[in-house]
């Protein structure tokens, strides 16, 4: 049998999270009538524990009053735990609430994308000549616009005008905001796709008639607002969101004093992958979904949700959970972040060069083409989809520093992983689609889809 004092603790051990989301108008009444006599152990783990989830006005409650409080309430420690874990569940819906807070910061995020984007200078890039035999233009101003913003963040935190942290303690806020912004925008494309007369090949609607799918994979290819093309605004927005989300919850973790070898590496790596995105953003232009995918919820939602609140992951869970790294760890994880940066950045350059100028050199020497069209050397002379490759191991790289724990922070790289596959098997039958024999041959030449002797 447990003696009244362990009986006590146990109630407060069960009950704390609930107690601590009371309503602390009672509790501090509490407090006030029951005065301070009998404050013993009880107190001491009550106000440990208090610090801990709330930092509210019970820690001064004695114990006594405390006791007759909850047993009021509660009548065992089972339903303590069942009353808690639903609270726990709304407190996770509360915070899932758009405010108006969010709304507003996500507002200014787009419109600062938008405006400053079309203003600042950058190379204007032309797109893949579509089936019509235009050409659509990019203006790859990106990283520049990313370096003021932060820049512009940097200087208001620093006058006190924003909070650093801002982001990282709205996260899930900012989520169900995004997530909300992407359904409507995506319905207002699909109503205004379906009214479109426009015949050109970025604009003309693709009508199923099914609701869902028109929606979910988008009526028109490249559809415009005011003169911004949204396909290439979204997917701009959503990398340099992924970077502010790592910003803040890196500002957060220095303001909380936590800050550990684990995060600054997992910063630095996406720090440069992201930075080095916005520098070669004009190869964004030739990549599928540039070029082949609709825009509809799918695209967008990847964009805008998908990529910076799923790719930051183990930054949040860095907040919460410590990893000692050994060096033996850190130089092994330096060394997947560097090889896998040079297959997935050489591989996408060599292509990206061969179909600039087909006589390009690849590693210093005249490429192996097959059919005139397909490059078959240099990285797509080792496998088909060595990108894919480069990229898995930068992914890999990110978590990593999380060690090995828990799989949570390596959700990232098993989705890409899943994603790639399906992509590569998509991407294998239209390319053997438009290249028939010659697609054939390539093949045969460069027998291994992504990682050579295993795929
Ligand atoms: P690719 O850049 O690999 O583009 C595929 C296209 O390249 C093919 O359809 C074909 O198009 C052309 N091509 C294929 N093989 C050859 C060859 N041997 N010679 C010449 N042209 C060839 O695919 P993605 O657009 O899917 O990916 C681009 C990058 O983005 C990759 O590095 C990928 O890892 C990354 N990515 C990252 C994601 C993430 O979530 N982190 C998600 C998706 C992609 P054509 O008809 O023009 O010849």
């Amino acid at each position: 049998m447990l003696s009244q004092a362990s009986k006590w603790e146990e109630i407060i051990i069960t009950t704390v999270i609930e107690v601590g989301r009371l309503e602390a108008e009672v509790l501090v009444e509490d407090v006030d009538e029951a005065g301070a006599q009998e404050r013993g152990e009880i107190g001491v783990s009550l106000s440990h524990w208090g610090e801990a989830r709330e930092g509210m006005g019970y820690m001064t409650m004695d114990a006594s009053a405390f006791v007759d409080f909850m047993t009021g309430r509660l009548t065992d420690s089972n339903t303590a735990s069942i009353q808690s874990s639903s609270m726990d569940l709304d407190s996770l819906i509360n915070s899932l609430l758009p405010s108006w807070t969010s709304v507003a910061m996500l507002l200014s995020f787009f419109t600062y994308l938008g405006t400053v984007g079309s203003i600042l200078p950058g190379r204007i890039i032309p797109g893949v000549t579509l089936s019509d035999g235009t050409r659509l233009h990019y203006r790859c101003n990106g990283m520049l616009l990313l370096l003021l913003f932060v820049l512009l963040l940097g200087a208001g935190a620093w006058l006190d005008l924003v909070s650093p942290s801002a982001i990282a303690d709205r996260g899930l806020e900012l989520l169900s905001t995004t997530f909300i912004f992407s359904v409507f925008v995506t319905l207002v494309l699909y109503v205004t796709g379906c009214q479109s007369r426009n015949q050109s090949s970025s604009l003309k609607p693709h009508v199923t008639g099914n609701l869902i799918h028109d929606w979910w994979f988008g009526i028109q290819l490249n559809p415009q607002i005011i003169g911004i093309d949204l396909k290439f605004f979204f997917v701009r927005a959503g990398m340099m969101g992924w970077l502010l989300i790592n910003l803040s919850v890196l500002a957060k973790c220095i303001q909380e004093g936590i800050l550990s070898k684990s995060m600054i590496f997992y910063q630095l790596f996406c720090f440069l992958y992201i930075l080095d995105y916005f520098f070669h953003e004009e190869y964004m232009t030739s990549t599928w979904d540039i070029i082949a995918e609709r825009l509809g919820f799918m695209l967008v939602f990847g964009d805008l949700v998908w990529i910076p609140f799923t790719f930051s992951i183990q930054g949040w869970w860095l907040l919460s959970n410590r990893v000692d790294l050994t060096m033996a760890a850190v130089i092994a994880n330096c060394l997947v972040f560097l090889i896998g940066y040079c297959v997935f950045r050489g591989a996408n350059k060599q292509k990206h060069d061969f179909k600039k100028n087909p006589k390009a050199l690849i590693w210093g020497s005249p490429p192996k083409v097959i059919g005139g069209k397909l490059l078959a050397s240099g990285y797509w002379g080792i496998a088909r989809h060595c990108n894919y490759l480069g990229d898995l191991l930068v992914a890999l790289s990110f978590s990593l520093p999380c060690g090995l724990s828990s799989p949570v922070p390596y959700f990232y790289p098993i989705y890409l992983l899943i994603l790639l596959i399906w992509r590569e098997r998509r991407d294998e039958a239209r390319c053997a689609e438009k290249y028939k024999e010659i697609w054939a041959e390539y093949r045969k030449l460069v027998p291994w889809r992504i990682l050579p002797y295993v795929y």
